[in-house]
């Protein structure tokens, strides 16, 4: 998560208020900023992500704000370990991801079998999109990590 700016420097990250069609701001999208030449791009995992929360936003009536941390589940975990977290190192701060991560999975493993248990497909299916959020970059072993629902 935390690669190279173009320049060779290793980026940093942080998290920035967005705003969208100057009617709804976004705020907690991270992002990474190079400490050096200080090009700044919104994480790749959070793109595709971000674009469909944006195109669902309703536009109409007036401004309003929304925290990105709400609607994504990494984005979640990575802002409560980068304000909450006493590691020191980049590569700690990653790892410290990694495990999050993993519980959270595990646990919405467990919630998805009482879904099927129960055949609550609406609630399978939030689940799922959860899941999604969170295994799509979470990389084991130099293998992305994919949930099976069986
Ligand atoms: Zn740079």
């Amino acid at each position: 998560m935390l690669e190279h700016c173009g320049c060779g420097q290793r980026y940093d990250l942080d998290f920035r208020l967005v705003d969208y069609k100057q009617h709804v701001s976004i705020d907690n999208v991270p992002v990474l900023i190079c400490p050096k030449c200080e090009h700044e791009e919104v994480l790749h995992w959070v793109k595709r992500d971000l674009t469909t929360l944006l195109e669902s936003l309703p536009l109409d009536g007036d401004r309003y704000g929304l925290d990105y941390t709400d609607f994504n589940e990494l984005a979640h975990i990575v802002y409560t370990i980068f304000t909450c977290s006493e590691v020191d190192t980049k590569d700690a701060f990653k790892a410290e991801i990694t495990e999050t991560c993993m519980i959270r999975i595990n646990a919405l493993l467990d919630l998805y079998r009482c879904a099927a248990g129960v055949g609550d497909r609406s609630w399978m299916t939030e689940i799922e999109c959860s899941l999604a959020q969170l295994t799509e970059k979470v990389v084991v072993d130099g293998q992305e990590l994919r949930f099976s629902p069986a």
